[in-house]
């Protein structure tokens, strides 16, 4: 099957057995935003879980908060999102490629400042000591072509920005004929000056001073916190600090589903550690959240780190782990070495000194910081591509099925338990059953439809068991029970299907592959 076709169907599979919809959907949806159904929200919050517990509950020196969505405005002056996010914004509409527009203007000239420096090397070369450079500058026709060329475009680009001028930005752009470094294609959408942090007013008169923004990143929120935690706590450097919520982005080229939206779900760790230790955290964090990804049953060849060759300006090192989705391997986590950078940013604006004291060292510092950030929202997509499958069920009656796949410790229902027909109490002695497993394991009751009809639904929606309940059980108290990926089905006592259950949800040993 083509990838595209592929990615379709898992889009309308989710959206036909309530994964996910389209955001306010009666109103023909909102652009990159989604709701999560009935199955998709217990999916979401069950991966969360796994996340919370293999990176909080499993470690005795990382800790959790949860701060609010709305900071101070000053946070995000200081973090440098609110200087850093304003940038006239061009997209490329081949490679869906965004770029700064003034970045790429800029590029261009230093491209023919280039070619005239090189003009410059050569003559010189040819006339030795006769060369008199002031004299070529003015007088070769070459170089005077192209010192007009970028007066020219310097002109009229200061204008531009001086007049906010984004058209002419764009026609800038067009007329010197800028390609897309990495495809080369010269096709543009306009140029918009944008802010990815969407912001507000707090409480009822809005001017300047009451605006605040929903935070792009929950990291700062951490930093902020590094104090009050490291006070109440009782942690010692080296110990992190993790958090999931939301975080907003007014994101420009939003699509491909909830792989790059608006509003997502973000889970990060800041771990903070002695300066000059932080590659060696780098490394381990690099490779324990290798790990956990492969534990969700991605395998080595879905997964891949790609380092960074050129780090953000706070950071000093960092890779993403990318994962192969049907339209392209795509980043799903960040693993950044942070430096001090945030820490020392809040203590200049805020004059509060954030620094911790060594008593082995004797003296106090700002912690670096190694961080794990990873979208719950694309963790989810990945889950749902790698088990969504298609399979042939009988070649002769050609039949098939669509079953996900699913960890069984991430499954929105575990156990659904079928009476085979819907009378002569085995509708009772199902309940019966449903209500004992219930507050042990996430289980549904269903008695709607023919018996096969209802095992590919919870195929479908990625039930790792289905028990039936049959007129012999009355009898003998046992049930069938169906295994989602064999389809093999075997007879057991009621009374052993927790307990098969449970084994088959343990989150440790799914950590532990
Ligand atoms: P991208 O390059 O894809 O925009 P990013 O490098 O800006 O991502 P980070 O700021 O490092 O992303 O955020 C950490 C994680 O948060 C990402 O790895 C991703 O999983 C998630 N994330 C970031 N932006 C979005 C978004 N708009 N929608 C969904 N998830 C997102």
């Amino acid at each position: 099957m083509a990838n595209d076709d592929l990615f379709k169907k898992i889009i309308s599979h989710s959206k036909e057995y309530g994964y996910v919809f389209p955001s306010s959907e009666i109103y023909d949806g909102l652009g990159a935003v989604y709701d999560y159904g009935p199955y998709g929200s217990e999916l979401k919050r069950n991966i969360e879980q796994y996340w919370w517990k293999s990176m909080v509950q499993m470690h005795e020196n990382i800790v959790g908060i949860d701060a609010a969505i709305f900071m101070h405005p000053n946070t995000w002056k200081a973090s440098g999102h609110v200087d850093a996010f304003n940038d006239p914004l061009i997209d490329n509409k081949q490679s869906k490629k965004r770029y700064r527009a003034d970045v790429l203007i800029e590029n261009h000239v230093e491209k023919i400042r280039a070619k005239i420096t090189k003009e410059v090397q050569k003559a010189k070369k040819r006339f030795g000591d006769d060369f008199d450079e002031e004299q070529f500058l003015s007088t070769n026709p070459r170089v005077i072509a192209n010192q007009e060329k970028i007066g020219t475009i310097e002109g009229r680009f200061k204008k531009a920005l001086e007049e906010e001028d984004l058209d002419e930005l764009k026609q800038v752009i067009v007329d010197c004929e800028i390609a897309d470094p990495e495809s080369g294609s010269k096709e543009w959408t306009d140029v918009r000056q944008f802010n990815l942090m969407f912001s507000t007013q707090l409480g009822s008169v809005a001017d300047k001073s009451s605006t605040v923004y929903l935070r792009p990143e929950t990291a700062q929120g951490i930093f902020v916190n590094f104090l009050n935690v490291l006070n109440t706590s009782r942690q010692k450097v080296p110990f992190g600090i993790a958090q999931v919520g939301k975080a907003f982005r007014n994101e420009i080229v939003a699509r491909q589903f909830i792989f790059r939206t608006r509003e997502f779900t973000q889970m990060e760790m800041q771990f903070f550690v002695r300066p000059g230790t932080e590659m060696e955290w780098y490394e381990h964090w690099k490779s324990m959240r290798m790990k956990w990804h492969r534990s969700l049953g991605f395998t080595e060849s879905e997964l891949r780190f790609h380092e960074h060759l050129k780090p953000a300006h706070y950071a000093n090192a960092a890779v993403d782990i990318e994962f192969e989705f049907p339209f392209g391997v795509k980043e799903i986590e960040g693993i950044h070495s942070r430096t001090d950078f945030d820490l020392t940013q809040h203590q200049e604006l805020s004059g509060k000194k954030l620094q911790y004291y060594d008593p082995e060292l004797e003296k106090s510092y700002v912690p670096y910081v190694v961080e794990t950030s990873i979208g719950l929202d694309r963790t989810f997509l990945a889950v749902l591509c790698n088990s969504y499958k298609e399979e042939v069920v009988d070649e002769a009656k050609n039949t098939s099925r669509v079953v996900l796949k699913l960890p069984a410790v991430l499954a929105p229902v575990k156990v659904a338990v079928l009476p085979l027909v819907k009378k002569d109490g085995l509708p009772e002695k199902a309940l019966e059953i449903f209500n004992d497993l219930k507050a042990d394991v996430t289980c549904q009751y269903d008695e709607k439809d023919a018996i096969g009809r209802r095992y590919r639904r919870q195929d479908a929606i990625g039930t790792p068991f289905a028990i039936t309940i049959d007129h012999q059980t009355l009898e003998d108290d046992m049930v069938t029970i169906r295994n989602r990926d064999t389809m093999e089905q075997e007879r057991i006592k009621a009374t052993e299907v927790k307990e098969i259950a449970l084994g088959k949800l343990d989150w440790k040993r799914m950590m532990s592959v």
